[in-house]
């Protein structure tokens, strides 16, 4: 195992954290409509190459594979203090984008794609409802064939991005009686009639990244709109949570790397009792258990991608690497915000704003409890 970056990856790694550092400028040319969101800086995002980075060449990506797509991402957030809107550019990318290059028909790939990657389209993934969010698979929403297409009924719930989404990829079963084994995939433009997005949900954290419910309503899905076979929704879905489990928690790395260092700098010139904070052994300890808790996920991140490079990789891989980086980015959250004193609890001073931010990456792509229960099923079996 060998996770010393090639030259080509040290290359993306510096061009990412420029670009993160360049957004961070106030967007006053935004044209989004969006009070948070910048269409400009997702512009550029694409031109960049962020929002296909594992896509194929052949629809504009980069086609780079999960270690390297894990290495721009979290150079992107080292350099970018905006996490909301890593976070909307990641699950536009890996949760959406993924399991559309990955089963998609060809035609449905040639027209889908490369809007996608060019930043023309916004994506979102839609499988959450309000009452099956953990036990997702007892989802409500259910598609009825009917020649050559669907017709899906159902309404999704915390969906990220679909107050400005163009497309969606909706899990709906195709065979109720079948449980997790009925779900299926549907691309489904937003334009499609029947289709209707509700008001954009306010949240404390990541509040760049808009978020809504959903609502599909006697919907005509094409059956060529499907993504791989009826039945296969549950391994689909999976497929692309491994790339949100993966590349999106960079961020979380990205964001923690550069909160330890403006701690560690803030720590060091503060002085209290005639010395720097960082020279008392108890603010000391705190900053060391910081590392430890961001190197030992960085760790376990990049053995999942590196074994998912390999097609080796586990549930275990995956689910340790998942939870290390969400309970850490909480904790180190929490300290960084604690050793700031008053000033990190000032609203507007952004230390603040991180512990918001880590605590829903502990509830999305799977919650901390469910990641144990995977965690522990692997160890049984
Ligand atoms: C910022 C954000 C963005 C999101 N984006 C999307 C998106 O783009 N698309 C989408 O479809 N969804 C999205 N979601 C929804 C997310 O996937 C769900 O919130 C998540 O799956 C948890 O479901 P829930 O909120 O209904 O919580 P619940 O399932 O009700 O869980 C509540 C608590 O109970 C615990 N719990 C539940 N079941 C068990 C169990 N068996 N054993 C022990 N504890 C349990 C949970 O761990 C949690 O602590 C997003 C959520 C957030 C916060």
């Amino acid at each position: 195992m060998d996770f010393a970056p090639d030259a080509d990856q040290l290359l993306l790694a510096r061009r990412s954290h420029e670009l993160g550092l360049a957004l961070n400028a106030p967007d006053e040319h935004d044209d989004s409509g969006d009070p948070w969101f910048s269409r400009r800086k997702w512009r550029r995002c694409a031109e960049f190459g962020l929002l296909g980075l594992s896509v194929g060449e052949r629809w504009g990506g980069l086609g780079l594979d999960s270690v390297s797509a894990c290495t721009a991402i979290e150079s992107f957030a080292r350099g970018h203090a905006d996490l909301g809107f890593v976070f909307s550019a990641c699950a536009h990318t890996f949760a959406c984008g993924m399991p559309i290059a990955e089963h998609g028909t060809e035609a449905l790939r040639d027209e889908v794609l490369p809007k996608l990657v060019s930043g023309e389209w916004i994506a979102a993934n839609a499988i959450t409802e309000s009452e099956a969010g953990s036990d997702v698979y007892a989802m409500r929403s259910a598609a009825v064939r009917d020649g050559d297409h669907y017709v899906l009924n159902g309404t999704k719930n915390y969906v990220t991005n679909a107050p400005l989404a163009d497309v969606f990829v909706v899990y709906a079963s195709t065979d109720p009686s079948s449980g997790y084994l009925g779900i299926s995939a549907f691309v489904i433009p937003r334009h499609t009639p029947g289709v209707t997005v509700g008001a954009p949900l306010p949240k404390t954290g990541l509040i760049s990244s808009p978020l809504a419910p959903v609502y599909f309503d006697d919907v005509v899905v094409p059956a060529e709109n499907r993504l791989g076979g009826e039945g296969e929704g549950r391994a689909i879905f999976t497929g692309s949570m491994d790339w949100e489990r993966t590349c999106l928690f960079a961020a979380y790395v990205g964001a923690m790397d550069r909160q330890l260092a403006a701690t560690v700098a803030y720590t060091s010139e503060r002085r209290q009792f005639r010395r720097p904070l960082a020279r008392h052994q108890a603010v000391a300890h705190r900053l060391a258990d910081m590392k430890l808790r961001l190197e030992s996920a960085r760790l376990l991140l990049y053995r999942a991608c590196w074994s998912r490079d390999r097609g080796t990789a586990t549930p275990l891989d995956v689910s340790l690497a998942k939870l290390a980086v969400s309970e850490a980015a909480k904790l180190n959250a929490l300290d960084a915000v604690h050793l700031h004193g008053a000033m990190g609890v000032m609203a507007g001073s952004g230390v603040e704003q991180a512990i918001a931010d880590a605590v829903p990456a502990a509830v999305f792509s799977g919650t901390s409890e469910i990641h144990r229960d995977i965690i522990a099923a692997q160890l049984r079996s």
